[in-house]
């Protein structure tokens, strides 16, 4: 098998790498026991009665523990961030020098990858994915050769807003030819049949995988963000993170959900049956020009006039997500699967405004 060797730390802004990181109250002194007047917190308690009033681990030990057992890695492989849009930030702020490195998208895909990129003054090159919604790995290869100033690629696989698994060994291929950092977004995973590429870890050092709290967990609004990766680009990030991104309450509160593994996995389930029912009614609707291929918890569908059939459904009170500027998604809406209520008022919507 392949075993990549890669000198992480070459890649890592200079500044970076010299970093003298703060060091909180609790970085100095982890013991559980003492009396605590280190970190000027409220004795007694907080106003409304809850004990909030101490600060939360900054590293998230108790989570990343019982996290690692369930995801099979070794803790100091985890880093969690608020939603896995701080750990994309951190990247950029880690590897990227603006307005010098470059990174590279393969659209269409998630936005969030040219929003941090722009924010840190980072340029995004892009590869389109091909007509099925595939890597283009002769194009990949070929632009790289010419591009050298690539740090970092984002591939989202389950693809957003596509909804497509990337394939496998195509991911493996840039893994293994590409030396920079291979940033895979899992956010939709759970939903997939392939399994994560977690299990690629221990061969390739550059590998970012991502995952998210926020869709299979059903936890959004709690803002927990996972990055699968080696050790020594953990170290990194935990460098440059604010000292406690990751509240109490979300430590707590993903901590007890990390026991209901099994709801999650049924949840998942009940998901996937309900995207392959919606999938089957859209397809039946003759305004619906294409239903694509989901491996997630949406799906993209075609129809000869996005923006119409998009406001149309707002009168309606359906919201979905136009994608219609999105290339390679002329006229495609992406549509959340709801629950079977809801899909059904979607289908009732969408043959009301196509009378
Ligand atoms: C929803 C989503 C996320 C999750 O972001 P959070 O900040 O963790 O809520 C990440 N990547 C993609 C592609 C997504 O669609």
């Amino acid at each position: 098998m392949l075993q990549k060797t890669f000198n992480i730390t070459s890649l890592v802004r200079p500044h970076i790498l010299s970093l003298k990181p703060y060091t909180s109250a609790r970085d100095e002194y982890s013991g559980k026991n003492g009396t605590f007047l280190d970190a000027n917190e409220n004795p007694f308690g907080s106003v409304n009665g809850e004990a909030f009033n101490r600060y939360p681990d900054p590293l998230q030990k108790a989570v990343k523990q019982k996290l690692a057992a369930i995801k099979k890695v070794n803790p100091a492989q985890i880093f969690l961030g608020n939603g896995s849009d701080e750990a994309i930030d951190l990247l950029f702020r880690a590897f990227c020098e603006p307005q010098k490195d470059k990174v590279l998208t393969l659209p269409p895909t998630y936005g969030m990858y040219q929003v941090s990129a722009a924010i840190n003054q980072v340029e995004v090159v892009e590869v389109p994915l091909t007509a099925s919604f595939q890597l283009d790995t002769n194009a990949i290869f070929s632009f790289l050769e010419r591009e050298k100033a690539v740090k970092v690629i984002f591939i989202c696989s389950p693809n957003n807003p596509t909804g497509n698994q990337l394939d496998l060994v195509a991911i493996e291929n840039v893994l293994y030819h590409f030396n920079g950092l291979v940033v895979v977004d899992e956010a939709y995973i759970d939903f997939a049949m392939y399994p994560s590429l977690i299990k690629l870890l221990d061969r390739f050092p550059n590998l970012v995988v991502l995952q998210t709290f926020s869709k299979a967990w059903g936890m959004a609004a709690l803002r927990m963000g996972m990055a699968f990766t080696h050790p020594e680009i953990i170290h990194i990030l935990n460098k440059i993170k604010p000292p406690y991104n990751i509240s109490q309450l979300t430590q707590e509160k993903v901590l007890a959900a990390l026991d209901s593994d099994t709801k999650r996995a049924e949840k998942v389930k009940i998901l996937i049956a309900l995207r392959q029912d919606l999938a089957a009614n859209l397809k039946a609707l003759p305004i619906i020009k294409k239903v694509y291929p989901s491996d997630a918890n949406f799906l993209l569908i075609k129809v000869d006039n996005a923006k119409q059939m998009y406001n149309a459904l707002i009168q309606k009170l359906v919201i979905v997500r136009d994608r219609s500027s999105v290339k390679l998604c002329d006229n495609c809406l992406r549509i959340t699967v709801g629950t079977k209520e809801e899909n059904s008022k979607l289908i009732a919507a969408i043959n009301e405004v196509s009378q």
